[in-house]
């Protein structure tokens, strides 16, 4: 799939939609989710454009692949939820048709602050 410059989240990243911002640095930006399905719900995008996970491990460089793991980190401890800050979380990303993916721009869920029970439904 090619990458659609005008998916919602392009247009966070390009500052025409706006977003309850979490976090920001040169490789992932942090926002919640606008549709909260836990307590904490976040979201964490690369900046790049990548329309999925298979995508971005083909195609991103080494750094923006350790920038986006270092980012889920960072927001984690910044929400409290990281084993280090809180009690833990459930780090989510849905890809393309099977996985529900519904905006096909690569990003991660972060669901905390309670228990999130069964893995899937
Ligand atoms: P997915 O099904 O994995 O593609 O998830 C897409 C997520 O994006 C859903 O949880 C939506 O609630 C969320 N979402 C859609 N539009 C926005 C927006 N403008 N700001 C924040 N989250 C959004």
């Amino acid at each position: 799939m090619t990458y659609d410059d005008n998916n919602i989240f392009a247009k966070i990243l390009r500052g025409e939609v706006p977003c309850k911002k979490i976090y920001e640095d040169d490789y992932v930006l942090s926002f919640y989710d606008i549709n909260p399905q836990k307590k904490i719900h976040a979201l964490v995008i690369p900046k790049g454009k990548y329309v999925d996970l298979d995508n971005f491990s083909e195609n991103a460089s080494s750094e923006e692949i350790v920038g986006l793991i270092k980012g889920i980190n960072t927001v984690a401890k910044k929400l409290n939820i990281s084993v280090d800050t809180g009690k833990g979380y459930r780090a989510l990303a849905n890809i393309s048709e099977h996985g529900g993916q519904e905006v096909p721009h690569l990003h991660f869920h972060l669901f905390g602050g309670e228990r999130i029970g069964k893995m899937v439904e």
